[in-house]
């Protein structure tokens, strides 16, 4: 008997690797995942568990799309050399590409911590400036044309 080269199934008809859409679409992943990262399904697994199954920053869960399927979260990594360097955890798409992307190091997020943990201003002023903020603009009222 031949076999699906994912789970094991029975090929059919004309199928010659693979026994449904599923495992063929299961094995596009692992590949592109082991070309990319060089790391196996199974590895990501690891990770993924090893952070709690969600965003290793925001700690946000992938979301449910409308068609079933969840949200892809990113396998993030340093890049060192082009694109290659260390992969590091795997992020929500916010986290990996506005955070992590844009802080691009561990200096810069200390920085953002310490400023955030002691505001210069308040160090400066010795107390806590509440800021009023923005005035809030006046509505303006937009009517509708009626068709
Ligand atoms: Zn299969
Ligand atoms: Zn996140």
């Amino acid at each position: 008997m031949r076999s699906c080269v994912v789970c094991s199934g029975e090929l059919t008809g004309n199928q010659r690797k693979y026994d449904s859409e599923e495992c063929r679409k299961k094995q596009g992943r692992a590949d592109w995942i082991a070309n990319t990262y060089g790391i196996t399904l199974e590895e990501w697994a690891l990770i993924w568990a090893q952070q709690g199954e969600c965003c290793a920053i925001c700690k946000r869960k992938p979301r449910v799309k409308d068609d079933g399927t969840e949200e892809t979260f990113h396998l993030d990594h340093e890049h060192r050399i082009k694109q290659a360097g260390p992969v590091r955890g795997i992020l929500c798409p916010y986290c990996n590409t506005r955070l992590v992307g844009r802080l691009k190091s561990a200096e810069r997020a200390q920085a953002l911590a310490d400023y955030l943990h002691q505001p210069p201003a308040v160090i400066a002023l010795g107390r806590v400036v509440i800021a009023p903020g923005r005035p809030p603009k006046k509505r303006r009222v937009t009517r509708r044309r009626r068709a």
